[in-house]
């Protein structure tokens, strides 16, 4: 089968994306780019994360034209595949509707530094102008904010993450929502106390490829 392992981890990661309680039902999508970025392996839509096999994953060009896979792709390839494209770092791209970066989005707040594991995203997680779900304007938006980090909120709608590897991205995309959920909480009984961009540049020092694989310190 045409990108086999790429298809095989994207359904591995779709699961846990579900069991991780990232996504509800069919929302969110994830893609992975082959080694040379000629080819990328996305959710198709509609279909139920716990039903998916690698063979419903959908292979499509960096173009968008479809390559392997009966389905059809996520609505949102635009984006999948304009990340991919922006920045060399990028292979892997993780979008949720996931609870608590959401509520960030609508109210749309940045996520500011409260949390030293914000650095997997980077220094901030910065938000997206609103823009219709599929919309090449929701794609400009999101591109246009990403700058150098890891992670997008998009106001309305949800959060992205992305990084050099699925596992990179997803662990991303559970950071992200993990520090909005504090900065939530904290916000309910006050104000948080803010990492200083001093502070977050030590951070960053130790996440060297900014929190794309950060296994040392994270106690
Ligand atoms: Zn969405």
């Amino acid at each position: 089968m045409l990108l086999f392992e790429e298809r095989r981890a994207v359904t591995q990661y779709a699961q846990q994306l579900l069991s991780s309680g990232l996504v509800q039902g069919t929302s969110g999508n994830i893609s992975v780019a082959n080694a040379n970025k000629t080819l990328v392996a996305i959710t198709p839509s509609g279909v139920a994360y716990e039903d998916m096999v690698p063979e419903d994953v959908v292979v499509v060009g960096m173009q968008g034209m479809h390559i392997d896979g009966r389905l059809l792709p996520s609505s949102e390839l635009k984006f999948h595949l304009a990340l991919i494209k922006q920045r060399p770092d990028i292979f892997a791209v993780v979008h949720t509707h996931s609870e608590n970066a959401t509520a960030m989005a609508c109210l749309r707040w940045e996520l500011p530094p409260i949390h030293y594991l914000i650095g997997y995203a980077g220094m901030t997680v910065p938000l997206a102008p609103y823009a219709t779900f599929g919309s090449q304007a929701l794609t400009d938006g999101i591109c246009q904010t990403i700058g150098d980090g890891n992670a997008v909120l998009l106001a309305n709608h949800g959060m992205v993450a992305v990084g050099p590897t699925l596992k990179s991205a997803f662990n991303t995309a559970q950071m992200v929502e993990y520090v909005a959920r504090l900065y939530l909480l904290t916000k309910s009984v006050g104000d948080p106390v803010l990492l200083s961009p001093e502070e977050m540049k030590a951070v960053l020092e130790k996440f060297p490829t900014y929190g794309a694989q950060p296994t040392r310190d994270q106690s």
